[in-house]
């Protein structure tokens, strides 16, 4: 991959490696190049001085013969010229084009007003392979110029300091720039790894295979991402199973009344000689199917809504016994069939709820409903409603079958029904508890339920108390 979160990475810190240490060596070297030529300068000042003063002192031979004597190395040329700038004496012999180079050289220093010595350093233009240092000095004796004093020092020494210096820092430079860039490599390697596995396991969940997700490693932020995209592949997972789940359930539970409208439209259409009560029990029954599918698309709709959040709840306030005696009324018919007995409670008269009235009678419904459903002849059903701390309740108490403990966790989910062989055909949609949750949910409120297998079942919505 060419544009590799490491390589440019890597890429961009070793331009600023190389372009610190560039700097640091050639800030190194100007910084020792300067000291060590101010040195040189200050010796060659500081020897040329001193041999003035001695020769000035005892202006005769043998001192003019020591001075040179002590002058005699090889990066070292001494001169005394006179007064004319004639030569009278040199450390070692050179040509005469030489001596004429000093000449005019110092010529052009006294031409110009200077303290004394005249230090300079000579680069170019005379043929020398390395810099020099020149200076001179006049000798004064009894106030009279006697002559001049003149160095010559080659910086050869200093250069090939220079060179063994240019060297360390070459050296330590390709070191350090070599351990650098292996470093580098490592270190993003290592961080740009788990960043391409995790871009390969997204990709993977992306075409819907939730098997190969990153380890988590560590608890820094890269690890966290592993950790967040596991968990975001573990709710895929469950949503992509819980939705093949939810269609397989709605095509089992539509295909039930579809073939019995089908097969008694079918009767209808091909017995011309139907007998009237036998017509009328066929018609009844394509009825009753269609009222069936109708309940379960209006529930899988309403719930769908719910669940997207497409509903808005609009609260007000009102009496909750009117409302419930109201919501009971409506079920006498099929509490009569059943022959089970309804009864309402209240601890108080004057209860008032702030809720969505139509969305909560829905839920209330819902929990009568099957309390109705899972009730066998002769039982009872009690609904209570009273206040408890900042809240006002709904229990619906039935003593019908009750719900096994293993199945109570599950019984919220939708399409879930403890009796497997019940469908929408011999029970409800299977969506009614997932609505009453989401409703009361929606209400900022709880719903739990208590109930044992043989002895009943209560369900109870709590709702914030508005009074
Ligand atoms: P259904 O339409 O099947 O009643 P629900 O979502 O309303 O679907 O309820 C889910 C399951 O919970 C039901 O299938 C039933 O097994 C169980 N259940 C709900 N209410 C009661 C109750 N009052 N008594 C016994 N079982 C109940």
């Amino acid at each position: 991959m060419k544009n590799r979160f490491s390589t440019k990475i890597t890429t961009f810190v070793i331009v600023i490696l190389l372009f610190v240490i560039i700097t640091m060596v050639y800030a190194s070297y100007l910084i020792s190049e300067n000291f060590y030529k101010e040195n040189l300068r200050n010796d060659v000042e500081h020897r040329l001085r001193s041999h003035a003063i001695a020769i000035e002192h005892q202006f005769d031979l043998p001192t003019i013969n020591h001075v040179f004597l002590m002058e005699q190395k090889e990066d070292v040329h001494l001169g005394l010229f006179d007064q004319n700038l004639q030569l009278i004496l040199q450390s070692d012999s050179l040509d005469d084009e030489w001596v004429d180079t000093y000449r005019e050289w110092i010529k052009d220093q006294l031409a110009v007003e200077h303290p004394f010595p005249i230090i300079d350093d000579v680069h170019t233009g005379i043929g020398f392979h390395i810099p020099h240092i020149w200076g001179v000095h006049p000798i004064v004796t009894q106030g009279e110029i006697q002559g001049y004093l003149f160095m010559d020092q080659d910086t050869e020494k200093f250069e090939a300091t220079k060179a063994k210096l240019i060297q360390l820092f070459g050296i330590m430079g390709i070191i350090t720039f070599i351990i650098g860039f292996f470093l580098l490599m490592y270190l993003t390697n290592k961080m740009s790894r788990p960043l391409r596995e995790m871009g390969r396991a997204t990709t993977e969940i992306a075409n819907g295979n939730f098997e190969n997700i990153p380890k988590e490693s560590g608890s820094d932020e890269v690890g966290q991402l592993a950790r967040d995209i596991k968990s975001m592949a573990h709710q895929l997972k469950e949503y992509r199973d819980s939705r093949q789940q939810f269609i397989s359930h709605i095509s089992h539970d539509l295909r039930t009344p579809i073939t019995y409208i089908k097969g008694y439209s079918a009767i209808l259409k091909d017995s011309a000689d139907l007998k009237e009560e036998e017509r009328i029990r066929t018609v009844e029954v394509i009825y009753n199917e269609a009222t069936r599918m109708e309940h379960l698309v209006q529930d899988l709709f309403q719930l769908s809504k719910l669940e997207e959040g497409r509903i808005g709840i609009q609260k007000e306030k009102f009496q909750a016994l009117p409302w419930l005696s109201q919501l009971i009324e409506s079920r006498t018919m099929q509490l009569e069939k059943k022959n089970v007995t309804l009864k309402l409670r209240s601890n108080q008269e004057d209860i008032v709820l702030f809720a969505d009235e139509f969305h909560l009678s829905k839920a209330v419904v819902n929990l009568v409903e099957n309390s109705i459903r899972y009730c066998q002849s002769g039982d009872e059903i009690e609904v209570a409603v009273f206040k408890e701390g900042k809240q006002v309740c709904i229990n619906i108490t039935d003593t019908g079958i009750g719900i096994p403990e293993a199945d109570i966790p599950h019984i919220w989910d939708r399409f879930y029904r403890v009796d497997k062989a019940r469908t929408s055909h011999s029970g409800g949609s299977g969506l009614g508890l997932a609505i009453v949750k989401q409703i009361i949910e929606l209400h900022n409120g709880t719903v739990t339920v208590q109930s044992q297998v043989g002895v009943g079942t209560t369900f109870s919505l709590c709702l914030p108390d508005s009074t």
